[in-house]
């Protein structure tokens, strides 16, 4: 009996000790975009089949790409080269046969960087002489009898004289062989790597919450001395989070940003780290602060416990292969977005002044989407990664990934309906204490509907299923409105913009008559985008026409704002167009002049959105 029970723990153990993989990335080629692997795995069988990632969290979609594979090889344990196939209904799957004698199986992969798909820009890997990003699962297969719960032993031998950072926990190093710490395989896929020459990393400590970190990777060094003001932005930032969320489910938090003009600008979240990529100079410009890439981190940040700690029933899958439901994804990103843009104005990345006219484009942005007849929010979570590249013509018809933006409006709602049925007793911030507070592993939570309307109840009853399920689930007209009165708001419409849409259509080279007539312009007078419904529309003219002249005049800038103000008096505007090989006259029967959307405060109500956007003392 005793020898029966030695045998079977001897037997467990070889298990156990042979349930993992190993990965050497080799990045010495980085610096001319090229990455090699080599994974060994051991098998039983004659046959393996193994997946390449397919499904990749935080793209929400299958688009890891697969077609940046530039050779793949499988050997035997002699170290022969053995013939695999690919599955002929499936690009991500590879089956390779074996020979009795071969228990452990080598593959190389090679990796050809710096060409993501439409999707993959945040997962993809790139490199240049100065600087490289890793993303494994561009350089990994995994065995498809296993899960994400395979354990991975990670080398990775990178450019001499290059440092990195990552969420990964560093065993040993030797020379520029790094290797880390045992991982699972969905730990080393949600821990990317930013590496590089220039190279430098600042501490974000707060006291009483877990160790924060900013590493930059940069083009030059001089680039790598940002102002100690943004450093203490972001300090901010790590404070006000912890107001908000309290518990950490993480051992230590990395801010990972690669500052390249050569590498392509995005963002990406992670449990214990983002991945960040800006312009070499947008941390020294003021514009670019006060905007996206100022509540690019802020909002990656959310994500730790939006999306990654408590993530979508229907997202939280064992796997990289099996498929996703993304119908959560109005919470997701939403709640996200909402609570992104809060945290960025509460860290000081720009005023409640200066938010509210950028707030005032995105709902007026969300008042022209007219595809919201057909299609609901929460289609749009469905369709996800279908809608990422921008709609060239029409797209208010087909609508994009609106349950970042409308979701935002949807959580705002939500909050400020909570203040005002607890009479200011209650907020948002009650929810997040719930909802983010649950569990104590460190591990994922999935979440479902339910949950988030059982929290909802235990802060004020209300009937929020009724509620939540018209706003995502049913096509409309109109985008409701109720929360800029509920904010302390109305809209008004004037013949001037705001300083902030001034300067954004200088920047942007374009003017937005979307308000008066329905049409946006390029500088050079090619249509952008036409509003269904408006005047612009029923005139004929189409997305991509070039106008080329306004009222008899050629057109330039001034011309068409002096067209569009004097049309009070005249009450209409003649466009001259040029499509192919003719020039035609439309008509434009309008006499309202020049007209913006603008938010204004209504007198003696309280103004909820500077409240929620003041800092938490
Ligand atoms: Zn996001």
């Amino acid at each position: 009996m005793r020898l029966i029970l030695a045998l079977f723990l001897a037997t467990l153990l070889s298990i156990q000790a042979e349930d993992y993989m190993t990965l050497h990335v080799d990045a010495t080629d980085l610096t001319r975009g090229l990455l090699t692997s080599e994974m060994e795995i051991h098998t039983s069988d004659t046959e393996i089949v193994m997946w390449y990632p397919k499904w990749i969290p935080g793209i929400h979609g299958p688009r890891n790409p697969v077609e940046n594979l530039g050779g793949v090889y499988f050997y035997s344990e002699k170290g022969e080269k053995l013939k695999w196939h690919r599955n002929s209904h499936e690009p991500f799957r590879f089956i390779c046969k074996l020979d009795q004698d071969t228990k452990k199986v080598r593959i190389k992969l090679r990796y050809i960087c710096n060409q993501p798909n439409g999707n993959s820009t945040g997962v993809d890997s790139y490199g240049n002489s100065q600087m490289g990003v890793i993303n494994w699962n561009t350089v990994l297969l995994y065995p498809a009898w296993k899960n994400n719960q395979i354990k991975v032993r990670t080398k990775l031998t990178l450019p001499k004289g290059w440092k990195y950072a990552s969420a990964l926990q560093t065993k040993s190093q030797e020379k520029q062989t790094i290797t880390f710490k045992t991982t699972t395989l969905e730990e080393l896929i949600d821990c990317p790597l930013i590496c590089g020459q220039y190279f430098r990393t600042v501490d974000l400590k707060v006291n009483n919450f877990p160790p924060h970190y900013l590493h930059l990777v940069a083009e030059s060094s001089s680039d790598l001395n940002i102002p100690e003001k943004l450093i203490q932005k972001y300090r901010r930032c790590v404070q006000q989070a912890q107001k908000i969320f309290f518990k950490p489910h993480f051992r230590e938090y990395h801010f990972l940003v690669f500052m390249s003009n050569r590498l392509p600008s995005m963002g990406l979240e992670h449990l214990s780290s983002s991945l960040n990529g800006i312009g070499e100079k947008d941390f020294f410009n003021a514009w670019s602060l006060k905007g996206w890439v100022g509540s690019l981190l802020p909002h990656e940040y959310v994500h730790s416990w939006c999306g990654k700690y408590r993530r979508p029933i229907g997202m939280h899958t064992p796997d990289y292969h099996s498929n996703k439901d993304t119908r959560l994804l109005w919470i997701y990103e939403g709640l996200t977005t909402y609570l992104g843009e809060v945290l960025a104005v509460r860290s000081g990345f720009l005023t409640p002044e200066e938010y509210i006219p950028r707030f005032t484009r995105k709902l007026n942005y969300l008042m022209k989407q007219t595809g919201r007849s057909w299609r609901p929010l929460e289609d749009t979570c469905v369709c996800t990664y279908t809608l990422r590249q921008r709609s060239k013509n029409w797209g208010v018809w087909r609508r994009g990934q609106d349950y970042y933006d409308e979701g935002l409006l949807l959580w705002l709602e939500i909050d400020t309906m909570i203040r005002h049925r607890s009479f200011g007793e209650k907020s948002l911030d009650d929810f997040c204490i719930q909802f983010f507070g649950k569990g104590n592993s460190g591990q994922a939570l999935a979440f479902d509907l339910l949950e988030v309307y059982q929290i909802l109840d235990n802060i004020v009853q209300y009937d929020w299923k009724n509620f939540i399920e018209g706003r995502i689930k049913e096509p409309k007209d109109k985008l409701p409105l109720n929360l800029v009165n509920l904010c302390g708001y109305r809209m008004i419409y004037t013949n001037k913009a705001s300083r902030y849409l001034q300067e954004l259509q200088r920047r942007r080279k374009y003017i937005d008559a979307s308000d008066s007539l329905g049409i946006l312009f390029s500088y050079d007078g090619q249509i952008r985008k036409i509003i269904p419904g408006m005047v612009g529309d029923q005139s004929g003219i189409a997305p991509g026409m070039q106008v080329t002249g306004i009222n008899g005049q050629k057109f330039t800038v001034s011309n068409l704002e002096n067209a569009i103000a004097n049309s009070i008096v005249t009450g209409k505007i003649e466009l001259l167009v040029f499509e192919r090989y003719t020039y035609k006259i439309l008509t434009l029967k309008y006499d309202g002049g020049a007209k913006y959307l603008h938010l204004e405060r209504v007198p003696n109500s309280p103004d909820m959105l500077t409240k929620i956007l003041r800092p938490v003392k």
